[in-house]
């Protein structure tokens, strides 16, 4: 199998520490200094208060799943070889969610609402991506 033509995040100013955290081994978010509010993606002010004094927060790795879909089909070329597989929303322990998959499952779609998960994290290339499986 190739990951030749993987589609791969882009690094930004903005976001490198969150990618340097991940290569380190550690899941990171933001939370502002003012509603102490936290989130994922990246972005430059605080979502709930628009506050732009924030600083990035290790995660503990303690998750939980609050929704997935299963792919059958590949819409796009490099994940063909990776079917079936899940797309799911996990919920960190500290609030923010995030987009990602939960691996380590007999079968992709073996997943309850609520379910325990804990952070596992892989290599795809360049980066160390944010994974889950059952706690
Ligand atoms: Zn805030």
């Amino acid at each position: 199998m190739s990951d030749i033509d993987l589609p791969l995040p882009q690094r930004t100013e903005l976001n490198a520490p969150y990618w340097d955290s991940l290569a380190q081994c550690q899941l990171s978010f933001q939370r502002c200094r003012r509603c102490g509010h936290a989130w994922l993606p990246a972005r430059t002010e605080c979502p709930s208060c628009l506050e732009a004094d924030w600083h990035w927060q290790p995660a503990s790795g303690h998750a939980k799943l609050v929704s997935w879909v299963v792919f059958h089909i590949a819409y796009h070329e490099a994940f063909k070889n990776r079917l079936p597989y899940n797309v799911a929303i996990v919920e960190l322990a500290e609030g923010p969610r995030l987009i990602s998959n939960v691996v380590g499952l007999a079968e992709p779609g073996d997943l309850t609402i609520d379910q325990a998960l804990k952070l596992r994290i892989e290599r795809e290339g360049d980066f160390a991506l944010p994974r889950f499986e059952p706690a």
